[in-house]
């Protein structure tokens, strides 16, 4: 863990205390701060399934993240992107039915799901749209001239790029 990671796990104690209170504040802080390692979980299992190596995981400010190898196909990138995302999204439901703290943190999943779809830089979301529409995005002269995405747009493929994903 990186040392700005603590102020990760004290602003998930601090939604904690703030949706929970004392009495539930911990426990609820606890599972948000899970649910992000959720999230992160699901990116490395679908890695793993496409044999995509994940470099590493940590914590640090702005939250847990993964470095890792990219996938040879396009539909493989998007599905890794998204997995975290859908595991925030898919587990909404299944919560709703826990007594007492469930909806809550069926609210949190939500919306880390949601806000990771959002196409701002670093997301999911935008990693998404850009394996969506790759040619689209080579061809608009400000994103040629950025470093990152110019040497993406040359080689999709190029193995020793790696990605740092931000939750
Ligand atoms: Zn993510």
């Amino acid at each position: 863990m990186h040392r700005t990671g603590w102020i990760v796990v004290l602003f998930c104690l601090g939604v904690g205390f703030l949706m929970g209170g004392r009495q539930l504040g911990f426990l609820l802080g606890a599972l948000l701060f899970a649910s992000l390692l959720l999230h992160e979980a699901g990116h490395i299992l679908t890695a793993a399934y496409f044999r995509v190596p994940v470099h590493e995981c940590g914590i640090k400010l702005g939250g847990v993240y993964i470095r890792r190898g990219y996938a040879l196909r396009r539909r493989d990138e998007i599905l890794i992107a998204a997995s975290g995302p859908m595991v925030n999204l898919l587990i909404v439901f299944p919560l709703l039915c826990v007594p007492r703290l469930g909806s809550q943190i069926a609210m949190c999943n939500a919306v880390i799901g949601l806000i990771n779809l959002v196409p701002l830089p670093s997301s999911d979301g935008l990693h998404i749209l850009r394996n969506l529409a790759p040619y689209t995005l080579c061809a608009t002269s400000r994103l040629r001239s950025e470093p990152a995405t110019e040497s993406w747009c040359r080689n999709p493929l190029d193995p020793s790029r790696i990605k740092l994903d931000k939750p």
